[in-house]
């Protein structure tokens, strides 16, 4: 049945719409309703369950890479240890719909086909497919907010190598991880050496026969206790806990920026030291310069911190091993690399990463013109030149995601309440005649920060001129002190009288 055959004639009208019922949409209905308590509003997600990259991943160990001191929201405190499970994360955004009734507003396994703005009636009309029924269904909105992340639920990022197709066991990639596959006493080699690989490891290597880490080349991984020094001792102290929240969400950005400045000025040094920690782990006879030590600088990519070493643990116990090499082809028991060495095995998982979704994942039309994000340019790093009514959620790259969605949406809201308090009924980032004649950035800057998945995509992306507040700013110092009092009437948001 094709389900674009079955529109359904009734339109849902709501003054905002998020697409999207992960962390950054959760978050932003939160805002909403705090700020904005008139705006009527809904919640459209793909999935039949709320969460996101939380529900979508069902990896053994999948955890989160940063602290949820500062992945949580800033409005809700952690009580938990700071490397939080998927199934603590997801109880904790639970908890969040639980307490604020959210759960009303979301419509789950509707997923949205298409977003078309008619300047006319000030709104947006989505076709939205209910999975559930199989029906199209209009809904449309004032503003659109979009939370959908960056990176395609559907299917994860798997390159072509020769002979695959010849591979006599399984290829998994972790992103569509299955339920049942069976591991046990298996021989299971790992490509990737990314957040995802270094979590799956230790994860499944007491089950195995062995896992090998094949990796083209190396990460730099940080290791401390999955403990926060602080934030015990100030649970201890029978502090309240959302002053727990704050001090130590204070104290980890405090530490994570002098860190990340010294990354810069003096990456060499920064370098040696997360080497060394790594041999601390490994052992003198372990060759730490060969498998440990990226030609990168440290932070040029996320860098992947390992909760008790239990990566480095698996190693030294001989369950775990990590090779660095190139992958020549695919064989039928496994894969023979550059150097003509064979890795048997009976399941090999991709872990290589995702497909960069822009907003444009799904058509776009401006007054009937179809949005080639890659030719807009980014307003504040959450809306886009030539387009109404529309901001999309992109979080930090370096830092926790969540500190940039708390950050927007309260600029979000700012913005509907100043609309709403002048009567305006669309507001347009447009390019002044001197913004016009400036020289394009990307979307991030590949000296700044390189990960293959945003390499691979950048030409999809929106682009930047680089000064604000035409940039996606990635301190968030910066943006914790910019965002606040940013005019709205700064002559480059072009709002228009509401009609009717
Ligand atoms: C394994 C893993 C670990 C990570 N760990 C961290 C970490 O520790 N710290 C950190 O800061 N970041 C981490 N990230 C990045 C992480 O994805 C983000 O921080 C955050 O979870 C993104 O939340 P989100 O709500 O913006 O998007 P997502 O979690 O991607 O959720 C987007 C939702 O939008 C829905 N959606 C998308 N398109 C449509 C559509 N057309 N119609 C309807 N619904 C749609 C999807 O179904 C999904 O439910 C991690 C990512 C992965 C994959």
């Amino acid at each position: 049945m094709n389900p674009s055959e079955q529109t359904h004639p009734r339109t849902e009208h709501l003054d905002v719409i998020i697409v999207g019922a992960g962390i950054s949409g959760i978050g932003a209905a939160y805002h909403l309703q705090q700020q904005c308590p008139e705006k009527t509003y809904t919640i459209l997600d793909a999935q039949p369950a709320i969460g996101g990259t939380w529900t979508t991943h069902t990896y053994p160990g999948i955890r989160s890479d940063s602290d949820f001191f500062t992945f949580g929201y800033r409005f809700k405190a952690w009580t938990g240890a700071p490397i939080a499970t998927a199934a603590q994360i997801l109880k904790y955004l639970r908890e969040v719909i639980d307490e604020n009734d959210i759960q009303r507003h979301i419509h789950h396994q509707h997923t949205v086909l298409s977003a078309e703005w008619d300047s006319g009636q000030q709104r947006w009309t989505l076709q939205v497919l209910d999975k559930q029924s199989n029906r199209v269904q209009s809904f449309s909105c004032n503003f659109l907010w979009m939370c959908q992340g960056y990176y395609r639920h559907g299917k994860g990022y798997t390159p072509e190598w020769p002979g695959m197709a010849n591979f006599e066991g399984q290829i998994v990639h972790p992103q569509t991880w299955p339920d049942d596959l069976a591991y046990k006493g298996k021989r299971v080699v790992v490509i990737g050496s990314g957040a995802t690989a270094a979590t799956l490891v230790p994860a499944i290597a007491n089950d195995c026969e062995h896992v090998t880490m094949l990796q083209r080349s190396p990460t730099y991984f940080r290791t401390a206790a999955n403990a926060n020094e602080l934030a015990d001792t100030l649970r201890q102290l029978d502090i309240p806990q959302e002053w727990t929240h704050e001090i130590v969400r204070r104290k980890v950005l405090f530490d994570q920026s002098a860190f990340t400045k010294r990354a810069a000025l003096e990456p060499d040094v920064v370098k040696r030291e997360l080497i060394e920690n790594v041999r601390s782990h490994l052992g003198e006879n372990f060759d730490v310069e060969k498998h440990f030590s990226p030609s990168y600088r440290p932070w040029q990519q996320r860098l992947a911190f390992i909760p008790d070493a239990d990566l480095f643990r698996a190693v030294a116990a001989g369950k775990a091993s990590v090779v660095t090499d190139d992958i020549d082809c695919f064989t039928a028991k496994g894969i023979r690399l550059k150097s003509g060495v064979e890795l048997p095995a009976d399941i090999i998982v991709t872990a290589t990463g995702f497909h960069l979704s822009s907003p444009g994942e799904i058509p776009f039309t401006v007054d009937g013109q179809l949005v080639d994000f890659h030719k807009t340019i980014t307003y504040r790093g959450t809306m886009f030149s030539g387009v109404p009514n529309m901001s999309w959620m992109f979080g930090y790259l370096r830092a926790s995601w969540t500190l940039r969605v708390d950050l927007l949406s309260d600029y979000i809201c700012r913005m509907l309440n100043h609309m709403r308090d002048h009567n305006l009924g669309s507001v347009t980032p447009t390019l002044r005649p001197s913004d016009a004649t400036m020289p394009l950035k990307p979307w991030v800057d590949k000296d700044n920060f390189s990960s293959g998945y945003m390499m691979r995509s950048l030409h999809l992306m929106p682009q930047q001129i680089g000064v604000q507040p035409w940039k996606l700013e990635t301190d968030y110092f910066v943006e914790r002190d910019l965002l606040p009092t940013a005019a709205l009437d700064d002559g480059i948001l072009q709002f228009t009288p509401k009609i009717n």
